[in-house]
């Protein structure tokens, strides 16, 4: 009813001094081009629109230099890592993984009866290339790279990652996630699928182009791969709204958007860190719109200074040296947020 939505409204607006510096969301989002086609788009919503999922896949397509039949649409990159885990996860085996890593979809693959393989990080914090390639044995179904690495922010080096990937997928399906990869000048690893059929690139428009609550991502992947993944989407490449799709190719012609939103988040990260070296914090180079850094050094009660200053925050994620993850908002937001640790 009308009386709802406007109660709806009501509760949001009453939150609205919250501080969101939790799930690494692009504060600066959706696009002004995303914004304009999800208004002017939305009276066509009431039909499926199946040739939406054509033209973003087309344009998704020659952007990641593949074919169309490598791309597969999911509601966020969520669901494409869900689909990936069903996949791999038809039979016995294992799968490796770094440790911290992002593994909330991991459930799946513990679900459906995989053991899960971890390798520790490096001391400074980066994806053990090295050591992940040892623990892959016969059983092996999945090796899981996020790139860079969420809660680290740290990235791999290309040129070492290629020659992983081109190592592991001879006989291993090796899942690259690149949620964050468009706030790194590195180039995607994409156009590997072209002649390698094990290997998926997961990607979602979550990040820097904003769209988190739009739930929209794909996967890049062998032909074969796509079709596997497609066995488990009954509503192949329409889990995400016609709105959402809309939005998404708007936003990819939006490219002073993204490297604005680039820029910002950069300054407003270096600022971040100095001002938390300032209160001895150690921070992990980032590469990404988040920090880890470590509150071993830090003598007060940090979730309790932010709770008292409405700002919603990571949690710990290595007990031994007290390592959490802040995401980079606005400038004022992490002027904000520095004041209530201060
Ligand atoms: N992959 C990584 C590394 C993430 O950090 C996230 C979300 O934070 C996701 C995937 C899932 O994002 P989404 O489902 O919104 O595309």
């Amino acid at each position: 009813s009308p009386l709802a939505s406007e109660n709806l409204i009501n509760s949001i607006e009453s939150d609205a001094n919250l501080v969101f510096l939790r799930s690494n969301e692009n504060p600066y989002g959706p696009s002004p081009l995303a914004r304009k086609a999800f208004i002017d788009n939305a009276n066509i919503s009431n039909r499926y629109n199946w040739d939406v999922a054509t033209q973003l896949i087309s344009v998704l397509a020659k952007r990641n230099r593949v074919k169309d039949e490598n791309i597969l649409l999911g509601a966020g990159s969520t669901e494409i890592l869900d689909l990936v885990a069903k996949y791999v996860s038809l039979g016995n085996g294992n799968y490796v993984i770094a440790e911290p890593s992002y593994d909330y979809w991991t459930v799946t693959l513990d679900n459906l009866g995989l053991t899960k393989n971890k390798v520790p990080l490096t001391t400074d914090k980066k994806i053990n290339l090295q050591a992940m390639l040892e623990a892959v044995n016969q059983d092996t179904k999945l090796v899981y790279i996020c790139n860079p690495n969420n809660p680290t922010g740290t990235i791999c080096e290309r040129e070492a990652l290629v020659e992983f990937v081109t190592k592991i997928s001879q006989n291993t399906i090796v899942l690259i996630d690149e949620a964050y990869l468009e706030f790194t000048k590195q180039q995607s690893i994409s156009n590997m699928v072209n002649d390698n059929k094990n290997i998926i690139v997961a990607k979602t428009f979550s990040k820097i182009y904003g769209l988190a609550g739009a739930r929209i991502g794909y996967a890049i992947a062998n032909k074969t791969i796509i079709d596997n993944l497609t066995n488990s989407q009954s509503n192949t490449n329409n889990s995400v709204s016609v709105l959402s799709k809309l939005a998404a190719i708007a936003s990819l012609k939006d490219d002073k958007f993204v490297s604005n939103c680039y820029l910002l988040n950069e300054n407003v990260r270096q600022y971040a860190i100095s001002e938390l070296q300032k209160l001895n914090c150690e921070c992990i180079s980032s590469n990404t719109n988040f920090i880890y850094f470590s509150l071993a050094k830090y003598n007060k009660d940090y979730f309790k200074q932010l709770e008292n200053n409405k700002i919603q925050v990571g949690r710990i994620y290595e007990e031994q040296g007290k390592w959490t993850r802040i995401t980079v908002g606005k400038m004022d937001e992490m002027k904000k947020f520095i004041k209530a640790m201060q």
